[in-house]
């Protein structure tokens, strides 16, 4: 089993938390689209004939791209696998993209999943953080998506901002809940190094949220998506019943997957690479026959601190049959016991052979997963 990552690294106009790879000349795209295709015939034989379930087209603002690029897209796809036979084909889209005629244009496409980056639905927030559209808008698209036939529909919510109230995150799970996505994702603004937040920041004109009040959210995020019905089953991903993001859960559960264009990662179980973050070069270097990335083989460690990583995020949480399989006794009863402190005062839990964060747990994921890396041997 494999997924494939199809990164489109184009945004009419940039957000100012984001910190993935994009850019603004749309006037790229042809030549762009021409070096994808061309990347993926030199490097599927990277999966080694494993059956692709899953395909993600994120950015970037996939949306941005018109039907004929997409089509190209799914050509190139099709002369390698059976589209037919993908359980989940994903796409990122802004909603003020989703016109009408665009998702007809999408019902013609193998596509079965929509991700729609809504953000807020307060129109203050989405003006400040430089969004394109409002929140009717949003709502509006999110309607038309469904009427259209698109039942998987994943929501993207941001909490934390500047100024913003536990009660305005509140009307914000509720108008989010009233659309009842299949999937919902929400995640803590993050003040990352080099956005113009970030700048904003570092001259004084915002303050971050602090983090007694991150932490009412995160939990009140929990309750309420909760008692509507979604399972919490990743630190920042909500889904109804069996609605999980299959493309996501493999990256967690260590499924191999390929990534093609700029800035995109792939992994095979025994490295990781990861393509230039520059459209240009990227371009150039496809265009010419050589491959645009670098690459890290994985040792033991790495290996076992990713599995901390992935696992002890999602709901099914840590096997410690998994680290005893691919590491031997040995780190198991290292991982055991770096994990008894964290049992003992109820942050982790052992629920059969798994390890697994508890609600205080979740609050201080990062730390427990740090603790319990190894560095060095
Ligand atoms: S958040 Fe999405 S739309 Fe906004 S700049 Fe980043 S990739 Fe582009």
């Amino acid at each position: 089993m494999a997924g494939i990552y199809i990164h489109i690294p184009f945004c009419k106009k940039r957000c100012i938390y984001c910190d993935f790879f994009s850019d603004i000349r749309m006037h790229l795209r042809k030549d762009y689209v021409d070096a994808l295709c061309r990347e993926l015939e030199m490097r599927y034989a990277e999966l080694e004939n494993a059956p692709v379930h899953t395909i993600y087209i994120g950015g970037g603002t996939p949306s941005q791209l018109s039907g004929e690029e997409l089509a190209r897209i799914f050509d190139a796809l099709s002369l390698h696998l059976p589209l037919s036979a993908c359980k989940e084909i994903t796409l990122e889209a802004n909603p003020d993209d989703l016109s009408a005629d665009y998702i007809t244009m999408l019902k013609h496409t193998p596509i079965n999943r929509i991700s729609m980056g809504i953000q807020s639905f307060d129109d203050d927030d989405l003006l400040f953080l430089n969004r394109r559209h409002t929140a009717a808008q949003a709502e509006e698209a999110f309607v038309r998506c469904r009427e259209a036939g698109f039942g998987n529909i994943s929501i993207d919510l941001i909490y934390g901002l500047p100024g913003q109230t536990i009660q305005g995150w509140q009307s914000n799970l509720g108008r989010a809940i009233a659309l009842r996505p299949a999937h919902i994702s929400a995640y803590s603004l993050i003040y990352e190094e080099g956005t113009a937040l970030f700048r904003m920041l570092e001259s004084g004109k915002v303050s971050e949220c602090d983090d007694e009040l991150s932490l009412d959210m995160f939990d009140c995020l929990i309750d309420t998506l909760e008692a509507a019905g979604y399972e919490h089953y990743e630190i920042s991903n909500f889904a109804l019943p069996g609605m999980y993001s299959q493309h996501n859960t493999s990256y967690w559960l260590d499924v191999p997957y390929l990534g093609l264009g700029p800035s995109a990662h792939s992994y095979d179980g025994k490295c990781r690479r990861w393509n230039v973050r520059d459209i240009s070069r990227y371009i150039n270097k496809i265009s010419h026959g050589f491959n645009a990335y670098e690459t890290e083989i994985l040792d033991t460690n790495s290996r076992y601190n990713d599995m901390i990583l992935t696992s002890l995020r999602t709901m099914w949480g840590l096997s410690l049959s998994r680290i005893e399989e691919n590491f031997g006794r040995d780190m198991r009863q290292y991982c055991q016991a770096l994990a008894r402190p964290y049992i003992d005062t109820g942050k982790l839990v052992l629920s059969g052979d798994n390890l697994k964060l508890t609600r205080s747990g979740l609050f201080v994921s990062d730390s427990i997963m740090s603790d319990l890396m190894k560095v060095e041997d």
